[in-house]
């Protein structure tokens, strides 16, 4: 079976620098909260283009201490998309604000402009673009509706580590980008780990509180989280980081691989952008769930990114607008192998199982 996904073949590539990293922190004495945290913040604010970055957990706890930063809590109304992980309405409700989901745009997957115009009330104070699938929202849309109406942009950058728009980085173009180092990410440690970056020094200074139970001077004055990016993930992120402008170049290589195979076929593809880094490389069919059991016979894994909206999970529909677009595409979409170390050994097997599949 060629899997979907599998993030320990890229560790084990960088086996012997990650095995060493690993060991430096061991004999270093420190940690948590250390020089291997400080060192990534500062080179992983670096890439991405911004003054600060704030190791944290996870995405999910980067979105709540965003909001919390900003003063955003209960009353507060959150815009967001209905096509995304779960976490995202997660990380907004954790704060104690209050998510208004809305519809995606057919094309890229992403919010669509004229329904966040659309969910703006009273209470609106954020909204959460996500740069889904590793292709960058309308960020210059969505920065003209955020100033019109005085409201905080957190760009989720989970799934687009790298991706640019006019050559600007994702996460540097929003008051916040939140990142997710899950293994599976574009940029991933063998654990869990997330970051924030921003240019708000008042906002970097109080994030770096909140992670760390929200401790100041030896004193708590604003409850926080326990949220901090470990040594050992900070130090092997710090190896992988140099190497990410290649993963993604290889990504990309790949998509436009697919692409030039698969044009003739009657199924939708995603665009060719040197901008996208390809977190995910996402086709659309009619036929989704036979296309994909043909493809597992053949002995290929597929993924759905997602099988179904944020509508249909019981705990987030209340929060959901309708949802038509999203829910169209969930139920064509299919994720095919994306990640450089399957596809370098498997990729003519799976293009041509796709061709046969496809025509059937
Ligand atoms: C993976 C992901 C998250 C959650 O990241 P965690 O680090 O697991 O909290 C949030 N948003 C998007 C778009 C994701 O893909």
């Amino acid at each position: 079976m060629i899997p979907f996904a599998n993030p320990s073949l890229r560790f084990q590539q960088f086996e012997n620098r990650l095995n060493q990293s690993f060991s430096e922190v061991l004999n270093s004495g420190q940690l948590i909260l250390g020089n291997q945290v400080e060192k990534f913040e500062s080179n992983f604010s670096q890439y991405i283009g911004t003054n600060y970055c704030i190791g944290v957990n996870s995405c999910t706890d980067a979105i709540t201490l965003s909001l919390k930063a900003s003063n955003i809590n209960s009353g507060d109304e959150v815009i967001t998309t209905g096509l995304t992980a779960p976490a995202t309405a997660i990380g907004i409700i954790n704060s104690g604000a209050t998510p208004v989901i809305v519809d995606i745009e057919n094309n890229t997957h992403c919010i669509d402009i004229n329904a966040i115009e659309d969910a703006i009330s009273e209470k609106t104070k954020a909204i959460i673009p996500v740069h889904l699938h590793g292709f960058p929202a309308d960020m210059p849309a969505i920065k003209e509706i955020a100033k019109n109406h005085n409201l905080i942009v957190i760009e989720d950058c989970a799934q687009a580590h790298g991706a640019t728009i006019n050559g600007q980085k994702v996460g540097s173009i929003g008051h916040f980008g939140v990142f997710s180092f899950y293994p599976t990410k574009n940029l991933g440690c063998p654990g869990d780990g997330g970051a924030i970056s921003t240019n708000d020094v008042r906002a970097a200074e109080y994030i770096k509180t909140l992670r760390n139970y929200g401790i100041k001077d030896n004193r708590i004055t604003n409850t926080g989280l326990n949220s901090r990016l470990d040594e050992v993930q900070a130090a092997i992120l710090g190896v992988l980081l140099p190497e990410l402008n290649d993963h993604n170049a290889t990504r990309r290589m790949y998509a436009r691989k697919y692409i030039a195979e698969l044009e003739s076929m009657d199924i939708t593809l995603p665009v060719s952008s040197e901008d996208a880094v390809y977190h995910q490389f996402v086709i659309k069919v009619k036929n989704r769930d036979r296309v994909r059991q043909q493809l597992l016979g053949m002995g290929i894994a597929t993924g759905i990114h997602y099988d179904k909206s944020l509508k249909y999970h019981p705990a987030l529909a209340n929060y959901c607008k309708e949802l038509p677009i999203a829910h169209k595409a969930c139920n064509e979409m299919i994720s095919l192998p994306i990640q450089p170390e399957i596809l370098d050994n498997h990729f003519d097997e799976i293009i041509s199982a796709l061709k046969t599949v496809l025509v059937g």
